[in-house]
């Protein structure tokens, strides 16, 4: 694992304060995310909880600089994100953050090895060097038999170990994966949450945003969100590990 990335913090990965976001439409106005304020340290693992529409796919989009706050401020490694000009986002949404969702979204006419290698191709890495970080990838997640196999052709569970591979490929500072298990079965469940674990045991930081209670405890630390607003933080893991 390369250490290029923010190799010596000392503020948080991310830091919310005081967050909002409303939606408008006509005259309607949803006040998604009401003063949200989280730190996320190095090296965490954090699940974000909370029923249907209390706010965690906005969350999701802020953080993953998908979508802007109405008020307050969204630092990465330090840098506030609204001062990111439209080039510096996109390097930080392709390179420095993978994304996992509960579709997966692979493209079911690409090998599972194109699939892990497209974030490289939009990063321009030449063609030797992506097949062999895609296939480290995939080793690292269980998959270096299935190379060669097209989506169609792998399980749910197998699928998603794809998406992770895509995600880790770019060797990001932080895994942002929502309702990764949405879509499995337990058995498949059990096997990506593990895999999870693992990265978080490897030094990853990972956020995982999802509605149910028995998957956000395979985090070392717990978010509950409710109507837009921090209502519980578990507080940070002792476990808490910096890359290296
Ligand atoms: P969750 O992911 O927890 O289900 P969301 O973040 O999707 O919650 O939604 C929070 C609230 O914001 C809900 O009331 C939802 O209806 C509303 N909302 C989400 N996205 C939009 C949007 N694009 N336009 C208007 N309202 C939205």
């Amino acid at each position: 694992m390369t250490t290029d990335l923010f190799p010596t913090l000392e503020f948080p990965l991310l830091e919310l304060r005081g967050v909002s976001k409303t939606y408008r439409s006509g005259s309607l106005q949803v006040q998604a995310l009401r003063g949200a304020c989280i730190a996320i340290r190095e090296g965490e693992f954090v699940a974000i909880t909370g029923p249907s529409g209390s706010g965690k796919s906005t969350l999701m989009h802020v953080l993953g600089c998908l979508d802007s706050p109405t008020s307050g401020t969204y630092r990465l490694a330090g840098q506030d994100v609204s001062t990111m000009s439209e080039e510096e986002l996109a390097d930080v949404r392709n390179r420095r953050i993978g994304f996992v969702f509960q579709q997966f979204n692979l493209l079911a006419s690409l090998t599972a090895g194109r699939n892990v290698e497209l974030p490289l191709c939009y990063a321009g890495v030449r063609r030797a060097e992506r097949t062999a970080r895609a296939t480290e990838a995939l080793a690292r997640v269980g998959l270096a038999h299935r190379v060669e196999h097209r989506p169609g052709e792998l399980s749910g569970g197998q699928q998603q170990r794809v998406a992770i591979a895509r995600a880790l490929v770019t060797d990001p500072a932080l895994i942002l994966a929502d309702e990764p298990t949405g879509n499995l079965d337990s058995a498949s469940t059990t096997d990506v949450l593990d895999l999870l674990a693992e990265l978080h045991v490897a030094g990853r930081t990972i956020v995982l945003i999802t509605h149910e209670a028995d998957v956000a405890a395979a985090a070392a630390r717990t978010v509950h969100i409710l109507d837009g607003a921090i209502q519980n933080d578990s507080g940070v893991h002792q476990e808490a590990t910096h890359r290296g």
